[in-house]
């Protein structure tokens, strides 16, 4: 491992302060020290921001929105009563990623951050757009079944890792940050950058800021009695989805009155297309209606390697996650959270 020096700040303006090109801000490690280990991350200087003071509260806020500080644990934010409650979805996506330990010590702001989990992108000694632009990409010609088949370029088809952050696009979450400009917010939906000709940017952050909050308005909370998540992966649990779903409706005497819905696993951010949530309201739920709106949801999808198998995959995760949204919310996250396997609704 390259040496580094370790710094921990007392304020955030302090950690601003401290950034230089080359440093990195440190909060559960969980990935970063990874990265670092295997070479894939060599930043000269850690600034540690997890003790950084108001960064760890969950608060509701007077506009009714929810604000998750950006150093809340995930097991601390998914087994906050009164926030599954309200977001069960997102409770849900957050205990069906990684295992009990990682997320006892992942953090919100780190969660948002993750790296794509392309082993040629941990592996220094592959050529990786996204780790070095212009060294080509070792995915393209690799092992690639667990690739993007949305939203890609020839210089890179890895996909986004998160489960917390599939619920929180179709949720119109809004990333608070600080930076040497001052702070501004930043919606989920153009936090993660699709690939394009510069993967080696897949945040849409500029140099220095730092993730202070994330924001769900108050009416995310409107699908709270009709919202799952759903992930598939190669084993049930400590795995990253090769397909995820996030569904929620708002049924209104039967009728859909609002629909939202996103997938993860199939490109380099959660993946939302609004046409494909209009097509649902309106109507009552129905296989057919929703077999139709996956098929909007995956319009252009395309294989990008050997993994065609998760267009299909893809369709059947987005209409089964509707059937299970409709049939409404578990009275408590299942045991087996967001898994086919898990008890049905109600249970
Ligand atoms: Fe790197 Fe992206 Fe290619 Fe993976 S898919 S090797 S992350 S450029």
């Amino acid at each position: 491992m390259k040496p580094f020096d370790y710094i921990k700040p007392a304020t955030v303006d302090a950690a601003l302060a401290a950034w230089t090109p080359g440093a990195a801000y440190l909060a559960g490690g969980t990935n970063l020290v990874d990265l670092m280990k295997t070479g894939a991350a060599m930043p000269d200087t850690l600034i540690d921001v997890t003790r950084l003071p108001g960064l760890a509260a969950i608060e509701d806020l007077p506009d009714g929105a929810t604000r998750i500080g950006a150093m809340v644990r995930n097991s601390d934010l998914a087994h906050d009563r009164d926030f599954a409650a309200a977001f069960p979805m997102v409770a849900e996506a957050i205990l069906a990623g990684a295992s009990g330990q990682l997320r006892n010590a992942a953090t919100v702001g780190g969660n948002l951050l993750q790296q794509t989990r392309c082993s040629y992108f941990q592996d220094p000694h592959s050529p990786c757009n996204r780790r070095e632009p212009g060294a080509g990409c070792a995915a393209r010609e690799g092992v690639n079944s667990t690739h993007a088949i949305l939203g890609w370029s020839e210089g890179c088809i890895a996909t986004n890792p998160s489960d917390f952050c599939v619920p929180l696009a179709a949720l119109d979450a809004v990333v608070e940050v600080q930076g040497p400009n001052g702070g501004r917010d930043i919606p989920m939906a153009a936090f993660h950058r699709l690939p394009g000709d510069t993967p080696d940017k897949p945040f849409a952050l500029e140099p220095g800021e730092l993730v202070l909050a994330v924001r769900l308005p108050a009416d995310a909370r409107a699908t709270r009695a009709n919202s799952r998540y759903l992930k598939v992966r190669e084993r049930t649990s400590f795995a990253f989805a090769l397909v995820s779903a996030a569904a929620g409706l708002t049924l209104d005497n039967g009728r859909i009155a609002e629909a939202r819905l996103a997938l993860g696993g199939v490109a380099a951010r959660p993946w939302r297309v609004p046409e494909a949530e209009d097509m649902l309201v309106g109507h009552a739920p129905d296989r057919d209606l929703f077999d139709r709106a996956a098929a909007v949801l995956l319009e252009g999808a395309a294989p990008s390697g050997d993994n065609a198998y998760k267009i299909e995959l893809a369709r059947r995760t987005a209409v089964k996650a509707l059937d299970m949204a409709a049939a409404g919310t578990p009275a408590r996250v299942p045991a087996l959270p967001a898994s086919t396997f898990g008890e049905p609704a109600h249970a």
